[in-house]
């Protein structure tokens, strides 16, 4: 018999109580997994809404890049029917990056290429027809 199966069959007394520490270790431990566990199912529920957002977003680029290459004020990428205030601007390029906007001739213009999901729900869409 090796020592190892020898330690297997070794129980220990029952009328020695179990260590106070060690059950409040072992109350630890469970209250540290369960808490590990509702993580884990939060963040499936955050992945499965970030996919759902991505989807959706899919379909509003998609709509809005016909929208914007078939409107009238699409000028090679840029859309020349509304100007931005200096707030609009600066907004736009925190979130989007420096070029989501450019300059033409003093005018701040949206990079409809970069942020084609705009033309999804734009009020002054008109078509070139
Ligand atoms: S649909 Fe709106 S955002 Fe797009 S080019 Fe036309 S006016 Fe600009």
């Amino acid at each position: 018999m090796t020592v190892l199966s020898e330690q297997s069959t070794l129980q220990p007394e029952t009328n020695i109580m179990p260590n106070h520490d060690l059950i409040e270790l072992r109350n630890s431990i469970d209250a540290i997994l369960k808490k590990i566990e509702e993580i884990v199912n939060s963040h499936n529920e955050v992945v499965q809404y970030i996919n759902t957002i991505r989807t959706i977003m899919n379909i509003v680029n998609s709509l809005g890049n016909w929208r914007c290459s078939t409107c009238k004020f699409n000028n090679n990428g840029l859309c020349m029917g509304w100007k931005l205030s200096n707030d609009a601007v600066d907004s736009l390029r925190k979130t989007f990056g420096i070029d989501a906007v450019n300059e033409v001739e003093g005018t701040q213009r949206i990079n409809i290429r970069k942020l084609s999901f705009i033309g999804a729900l734009c009020p002054i869409y008109s078509s070139k027809r």
